[in-house]
């Protein structure tokens, strides 16, 4: 299945939740904020009667899918590596998905939103240890240095954009930061509670368990 490139708050609204999809603009302008913006997308969107289990395991899925931005094949094959990893699947799971390049990209604010990280990477605007990364999954690990080439870290643009995200993106703890040299650290792995959105692995679980 192809990536959707159609409205990203209607993904939003499908999921009846605020999923950070713009960036700043999910804070200022966001329909989910409004009453109409509560209901599903379409004729059908406003939810009636009891969900079923099947329902919200396939909503989580779908949820986790769509604030990581990967297709259908993406994720499952994601499942299936977390599966064959040691200790708890849904953690697993939450760990790859967080140690994404384009992630860690968001993570440390050098993108305002998970699609400008992805193709901040994509074009080559991002080194790990010194060399040029340019594939969005690559998989961080500890001790990784992310930094800018020297032309693009030096532009005002991105200085502009550090200097903004610094007041408002928490650095989560598994990742360090230093703003005014523009150089992000690996320093461990995250851990359960540290992902930004509240995503129920659990429920992930039973849903490829079914
Ligand atoms: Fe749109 Fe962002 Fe609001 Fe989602 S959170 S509906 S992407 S403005």
């Amino acid at each position: 299945m192809s990536r959707y490139l159609g409205a990203v708050c209607r993904l939003c609204r499908r999921e009846r939740e605020k999923l950070f999809l713009k960036g700043e603009k999910c804070s200022s302008n966001c329909a989910l904020d409004k009453k109409k913006g509560k209901n599903g997308p379409g004729q059908h969107g406003i939810l009636k009667g009891k969900v079923s289990d099947y329902s919200k395991h396939l909503r989580e899925k779908q949820k986790a899918r769509r604030v990581y931005g990967l297709t259908e094949e993406q994720f499952s094959h994601y499942y299936k590596v977390a599966e064959k990893m040691e200790g708890s699947t849904g953690e697993n799971l939450l760990q790859i998905l967080e140690m994404r390049l384009d992630n860690v990209v968001f993570r440390l604010g050098l993108a305002s939103s998970k699609k400008m990280a992805r193709q901040t990477v994509s074009h080559g605007n991002i080194l790990v240890n010194k060399k040029r990364v340019n594939v969005p999954r690559y998989q961080v690990k500890i001790g990784d240095v992310i930094t800018l080439p020297e032309k693009y870290g030096t532009s005002d643009g991105i200085k502009k954009l550090v200097a903004k995200t610094a007041m408002s993106v928490a650095t989560p703890t598994w990742l360090s930061f230093d703003k005014d040299k523009i150089v992000g650290t690996v320093i461990s792995k995250p851990v359960a509670g540290e992902v930004v959105y509240p995503i129920n692995s659990q429920l992930i679980v039973e849903y490829y368990s079914k």
